[in-house]
């Protein structure tokens, strides 16, 4: 059986930033009108975006690849490290997406390792005003150490 393990979430979380072309304008209003509450913590994001972001609003965000050439597979691997605690991602439900099996992934792994996600400016709107984003948060992750050594006995 899967087994978890408690992880401590600091109250200055981790945040991973990402958006769509299609939802990048609605992205920058959502971060420029929610500025004070965003920059109090540490942010990574999509090259493209956290590029953008940065200059708009000289932000301290470092950014990874672009998003279609391995940005949003980065961000996975951040996830698998519980190195991100939140994912700011705006993707586009009314566009194709050439890399939309990255975007499933990223979508699958930041539920695996039970990461938050907001995906629109009203679900971004309730994270950032629950008193939760201020305090120290307790959540149960997978046990990767256990899981491993439990696959290797299965298999030798
Ligand atoms: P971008 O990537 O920030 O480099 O545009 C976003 C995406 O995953 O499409």
């Amino acid at each position: 059986m899967q087994k978890y393990k408690q992880l401590k979430i600091n109250k200055k979380k981790n945040i991973a930033i990402v958006a769509h072309d299609g939802k990048k304008e609605e992205l920058f209003y959502w971060i420029g009108e929610n500025l004070d509450k965003i920059k109090k913590h540490n942010l990574v994001g999509t090259g493209t975006t956290a590029s953008v972001l940065k200059e708009k609003y000289n932000l301290n965000i470092k950014p990874f690849l672009s998003g279609p050439i391995g940005g949003d597979q980065m961000i996975g691997a951040e996830i698998a490290k519980n190195n991100i605690d939140i994912l700011i991602f705006f993707w586009d439900p009314l566009t194709a997406q050439p890399h939309d099996p990255d975007v499933k992934a990223l979508l699958r792994i930041a539920v695996l390792y039970d990461v938050v996600v907001a995906m629109s400016p009203s679900s971004a709107n309730f994270v950032f005003n629950s008193h939760l984003i201020d305090e120290e948060y307790e959540k149960s992750t997978i046990d990767i150490n256990d899981n491993l050594s439990s696959r290797i006995k299965k298999f030798k």
